[in-house]
């Protein structure tokens, strides 16, 4: 490869000195792999820039934190903080932070289910206990 991608980087920011600037302008004429290259940075500079994925890392820096996810579901979070974490939710439709509450959801079912096993088992127990009393 000729030129690198560094270097199509600065053809496209006009910032490669005047000489490479026309052998590019030139090998773009005849070359169309360079083109597509060409093409291919434009894109991934485009979709950094003004796409989703400036827009994702945006929000990723507004994420609540696991814990703050976790309280949130229980409940346990201040007003202000719940309904910003449901726009995040809800509005934004954050991935990063849906997979998180999917997550510590099932770990709270879970909790709570052993829970009642434990409380059933307990009770079986002692209800068998009581029965054998009497
Ligand atoms: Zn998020």
């Amino acid at each position: 490869m000729r030129f690198s991608d560094q270097q199509l980087q600065a053809y496209l920011d006009e910032s490669l000195p005047g000489e490479l600037m026309s052998e590019v302008e030139r090998l773009l004429r005849t070359d169309s792999k360079l083109r597509e290259r060409l093409v291919y940075l434009v894109g991934v500079r485009e979709a950094g820039v003004h796409g989703l994925g400036e827009i994702w890392r945006r929000n990723r820096l507004s994420c609540p934190s696991r814990q703050q996810l976790g309280s949130y579901l229980l409940g346990a979070i201040d007003d202000a903080k719940g309904q910003y974490i449901r726009f995040h939710l809800e509005n934004v439709g954050c991935r990063l932070c849906k997979a998180n509450v999917d997550d510590l959801q099932m770990q709270q079912t879970e909790q709570q289910s052993t829970a009642q096993t434990r409380r059933r088992k307990y009770f079986q127990t002692s209800a068998g206990y009581l029965n054998r009393q009497t």
